[in-house]
């Protein structure tokens, strides 16, 4: 959903108020929301506000994210949660315009905009990539998958010698055993 910059009143635009809700499930379809395999939007809220030519767009959101788990691959739920404030620049704003960038950069995270208007997805496909993990685990201490024999260790211990006593040695005493 594309929002004009001349469509935002002075006192800034409630856009669920304005538009309703049905633009929110349909946010991150098609995005690439790697390491998660599907990633869908539950509930957002957004409001912009304009300040000279600057556009600042706070919200909300709640998504819900899909993937597998990098060491036992076990299907993995995520919940994205998430508070932002974040402000656009006209990509030809001239330094003199309106307004202290410098001071605001602080507290802000600060992105370019064409300066004619918005993508409300644009805005909530940052957010989001900027929430998902770097990696998928089921539990912080997932034990995997044992790279010898296959078994998923958080289920049962296999008799595999462990990665850090393994030797040529280890590998002898195994194979003794196995043939007791
Ligand atoms: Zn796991
Ligand atoms: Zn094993």
């Amino acid at each position: 959903m594309y929002i004009r910059a001349s469509e935002i009143p002075r006192e800034g635009l409630d856009v669920v108020a304005s538009r309703g809700k049905t633009w929110i499930p349909r946010l991150l379809e098609g995005m690439n929301s790697y390491p998660l395999r599907a990633c869908r939007m539950l509930s957002a809220t957004l409001s912009l506000f304009l300040e000279g030519r600057d556009l600042e767009a706070s919200g909300t959101f709640a998504a819900e994210g899909e993937g597998e788990c990098d060491r036992c691959a076990e299907p993995v739920t995520l919940q994205l949660d998430r508070e932002f404030r974040s402000m656009y620049v006209p990509a030809d704003r001239g330094p003199a315009e309106s307004g202290d960038l410098e001071l605001r950069a602080d507290d802000l995270d600060i992105a370019f905009y064409d300066g004619g208007g918005i993508e409300v997805a644009d805005i909530f496909r940052e957010q989001v990539a900027l929430a998902l993990p770097a990696k998928v685990l089921c539990r912080e201490d997932c034990r995997g998958i044992c790279p010898h024999c296959g078994a998923d260790r958080n289920r049962s211990e296999c008799d595999c010698p462990g990665e850090t006593s393994q030797g040529p040695f280890d590998v002898l005493k195994t194979m003794r055993k196995e043939k007791e």
